[in-house]
């Protein structure tokens, strides 16, 4: 599926993601959960997910596609 990012303004990179994740988490009051996730919950948690582990929707495009959007970015600024 495609994938867009606020970060990363006008750009679109096919990404493949797990439909399904299980997840493991702390609440605000800090009691740990549990979730299995599916679909766009699952997509959107990965790439928060990738956020977290300073990873973009740019690093999973090949190298030719990342050089041409640096050089689009780079003429916007
Ligand atoms: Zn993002």
């Amino acid at each position: 599926m495609e994938e867009g990012c606020l970060s990363l303004p006008d750009t679109w990179i096919n990404i493949k993601r797990k439909q399904s994740i299980f997840v493991r988490y702390m609440d605000r009051n800090e009691k740990e959960k549990e979730c299995e996730l599916n679909k766009l919950t699952a997509r959107v948690i990965q790439h928060k997910i990738d956020h977290l582990n300073g990873v973009l929707i740019i690093d999973y495009a090949p190298l030719v596609d990342r050089l041409k959007l640096n050089v689009k970015n780079r003429l916007k600024y």
